[in-house]
């Protein structure tokens, strides 16, 4: 019989990934702060956890997917945590996207009680955790990560273990640089085209098989083109990671200018009230600067 796992955090990920847990086969017992969530997971076959501790001393494997490092202290370290109520030999699966460093510092505190962790955040977005298709970037324990690797291949088409605890969050702020940077020059040369008279959907029909083509250019322009900037991936989480990269970048002296140049251009749209929407909304930073609207013509 497979272990228990127990699903803590329910949200625009969590809540896809944890029905593929259960359309897998697998029993779950979950919890969410939002009851309508966790009602949703239930509804879907899931146990309904009280807490974060509850579901610790429920289950034998512990994923969390929740929004930043201090979440995961709270629900891990925190009164009625995870760690309160987890036997000695429990893996603890860490799929946030947070701060290397605060992986590492929860590892060893987890640690000290017979807990193992991995830090494992991915990427894809709400498209991919429904379809079950994620890439997931590992680090921690080999032995750990063997004994979880079929329940992460349940919710990702990649899955790699990248190194030791915390290496897998410092692939994911390499991937978050990459796609802000990506959704900037996107932005930027739709913008330009656009202003300059030809029509957006024309020109990305011409590049996207060229080598300008990429993941982000076939996600972000439809959406931009339909004028839908509903998340997806909102710009306060996108902020939250190149917070995190600038500092693990500043802490181990790489200085990332373009990167620091994007922070700023989503902090504007943050004081502009975006903060909410998808981070496609970058281009409507340019569209302001530029006064044009990207869209069907
Ligand atoms: P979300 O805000 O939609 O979901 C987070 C969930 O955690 C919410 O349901 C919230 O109620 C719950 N939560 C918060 N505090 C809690 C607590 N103390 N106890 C229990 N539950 C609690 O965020 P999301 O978009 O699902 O993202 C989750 C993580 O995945 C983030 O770190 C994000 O950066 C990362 N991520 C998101 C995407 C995306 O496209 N949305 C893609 C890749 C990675």
């Amino acid at each position: 019989m497979s272990k228990k796992i127990g699903f803590i955090g329910l949200g625009i990920m969590g809540k896809p990934m944890a029905k593929n847990l259960l359309k897998a086969g697998y029993s779950l017992v979950a919890y969410d702060i939002v009851t309508d969530a966790l009602k949703e997971v239930v509804a879907a076959g899931a146990e309904e956890g009280k807490s974060p501790k509850d579901v610790a001393a429920r289950s034998e494997i512990i994923i969390t997917m929740l929004p930043n490092s201090p979440h995961v202290k709270e629900v891990v370290l925190g009164a009625n945590g995870v760690l309160e109520g987890a036997k000695p030999g429990t893996i603890l699966v860490d799929m946030s996207s947070i701060a290397p460093l605060v992986s590492k510092e929860v590892y060893e505190k987890v640690k000290a009680k017979g807990v193992v962790m991995l830090d494992a955040p991915v990427s894809g977005g709400e498209p991919k955790a429904i379809d079950g298709t994620l890439s997931i970037m590992v680090g921690g324990p080999e032995d750990a990560y063997k004994e979880v690797e079929n329940i992460l291949k349940a919710m990702g088409a990649s899955v790699v273990l990248v190194g030791e605890i915390g290496s897998g969050n410092v692939t994911k702020l390499a991937n978050q640089i990459i796609v802000a940077l990506n959704i900037a020059a996107m932005s930027e040369a739709m913008v330009l085209a656009t202003k300059a008279g030809v029509d957006p959907e024309k020109v990305y029909m011409a590049i996207r098989g060229g080598l300008a083509g990429s993941t982000v250019l076939d996600a972000k322009v439809p959406m931009v083109l339909n004028r839908n900037f509903k998340p997806g991936f909102r710009i306060e989480l996108h902020i939250k990671d190149l917070m995190n990269a600038l500092d693990t970048a500043h802490g181990v002296g790489v200085p990332i200018p373009l990167t620091s140049q994007v922070m700023e251009i989503m902090q504007a749209l943050k004081v502009d009230g975006m903060e909410k929407n998808d981070h496609n909304s970058i281009i409507r930073y340019y569209e302001k600067l530029a006064q044009v609207e990207v869209k069907k013509n």
